[in-house]
């Protein structure tokens, strides 16, 4: 479904993504783990158009009319004249393609939780709100919150936010779901909740990329776990072997550290 080869990122001097390869097929879920700054979240911005790569290419097979094919090559980042124009109109698209879930849900603090999980589909792909919302309300049914529906952001529990931001990543109907520590700024007592409609997608055949560092759910979930340290893969493979005999001595340290 996606392909990213050869992706670099730099912030100024700092060189985040150092040629990244990273391939995802559909209803697989691929897992990212590694230390705190080695830029997972940066390529997780990079596969949805939320973060411009230097060099590299993305290519997203959706189906027709869907394919999405960017190659990076430090060319205009901005929108003006006609290179830019096509580049945030090809960056747009990237977009469409796929939904993320975020570390902190991002709610919108003045807005319901049915409004919130609408508003997406409504204003970024033209659905009809009466359609909107009785999609959203099947959702919310799914995460057991259709009682929340009428509910602001700070009425409800920290798990409870991140339910309603993966509901409104799965209202946008992605080809690929994104998340990004999305159990890592709760309490300890509201993870579970959250991991288990996680898991619930990927039995659904949802396809995913997770950045996590709760190994026990990407051992249980993940098709593929990929270890990042200083913008590079250094390892990659199926969670068992990962896990249970890492092959770099980069990763045991990792591992050794975190279990
Ligand atoms: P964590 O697990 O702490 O979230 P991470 O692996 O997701 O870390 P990134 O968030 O991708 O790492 O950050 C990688 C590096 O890029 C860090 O050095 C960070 O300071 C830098 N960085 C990230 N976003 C930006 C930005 N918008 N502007 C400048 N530097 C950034």
């Amino acid at each position: 479904l996606l392909t990213a080869t050869g992706i670099h990122l730099s912030f100024g001097e700092n060189h985040v993504l150092r040629g990244v390869d990273l391939s995802v097929r559909r209803g697989e879920v691929v897992a990212l783990i590694g230390p705190s700054g080695s830029g997972k979240t940066t390529l997780l911005r990079s596969l949805n158009g939320l973060a411009t790569p230097d060099a590299g290419r993305i290519v997203v097979d959706g189906g027709p009319g869907e394919h999405v094919d960017l190659t990076f090559d430090g060319g205009p980042r901005r929108a003006w004249g006609r290179a830019g124009r096509r580049a945030l109109a090809e960056r747009e698209s990237l977009r469409d393609r796929s939904a993320m879930v975020f570390q902190h849900h991002h709610l919108f603090p003045h807005l319901t939780v049915l409004q919130n999980v609408v508003e997406g589909p409504v204003q970024t792909r033209g659905v009809p709100r009466a359609e909107a919302e009785s999609r959203a309300l099947e959702l919310l049914d799914r995460v057991g919150l259709a009682d929340k529906r009428d509910a602001y952001p700070r009425e409800l529990s920290g798990g409870q936010q991140q339910r309603v931001g993966i509901v409104r990543a799965l209202a946008l109907q992605p080809d690929l779901l994104l998340f990004d520590e999305p159990t890592s700024s709760l309490d300890p007592e509201l993870v579970g909740e959250v991991l288990t409609v996680m898991k619930e997608l990927a039995d659904e055949g949802w396809t995913m990329v997770v950045v996590t560092h709760e190994l026990e759910f990407a051992r249980a979930v993940a098709d593929e776990v990929l270890f990042l340290d200083g913008g590079v893969v250094v390892e990659r493979g199926a969670p068992a072997q990962m896990f249970s005999a890492p092959r770099r001595a980069r990763t045991r340290e990792f591992l050794h550290r975190i279990l």
